[in-house]
């Protein structure tokens, strides 16, 4: 899954998904990547999150939602998200995923589980073509 959150020069923020599905996708299958709250969610005001993993557990916890209601309540973005697959973890120890967010601020961050490490891209506003990378470990 690609999973992107974008905030334009006035504050607006938007988020998205795309997807091939998961690995052994059986057909029919619409996965968690087009529902909002799991696949991507936001609220103007408060930041934007999108998530990638395992979209059938996923799907069950609406871990994007619960990532922005985090940073509503003042969590930094990559605490937000962290906190936000913990709720996962702890019912499905196995689970795999990982989750990007932002917040109107432009802070930005990520956590993943179930692997050892997540990249995620990000560019600043302003710059032109310059994306830099950020490698995080899984914290519990
Ligand atoms: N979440 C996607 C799905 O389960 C898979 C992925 O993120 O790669 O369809």
């Amino acid at each position: 899954t690609i999973g992107m959150v974008i905030i334009d020069e006035s504050g607006e923020i938007s988020a998205g998904t795309s997807t091939n599905g998961a690995s052994h996708k059986i057909p029919g299958r619409v996965g968690d990547s087009s529902i909002p709250g799991s696949g991507a969610y936001l609220t103007q005001k408060v930041g934007g999150a999108a998530a990638t993993g395992d979209g059938d557990v996923m799907m069950r916890f609406l871990p994007s939602y619960q990532t922005v209601e985090f940073m509503r309540q003042g969590a930094a973005p990559s605490e937000a998200a962290r906190k936000a697959l913990a709720r996962i973890s702890q019912f499905y120890p196995k689970f795999q995923g990982a989750i990007v967010a932002a917040n109107v601020k432009g802070d930005h961050g990520a956590a993943c589980a179930g692997m050892p490490s997540f990249t995620y891209s990000y560019m600043e506003s302003g710059e032109r073509h310059a994306y830099h990378y950020e490698e995080i470990r899984p914290r519990s």
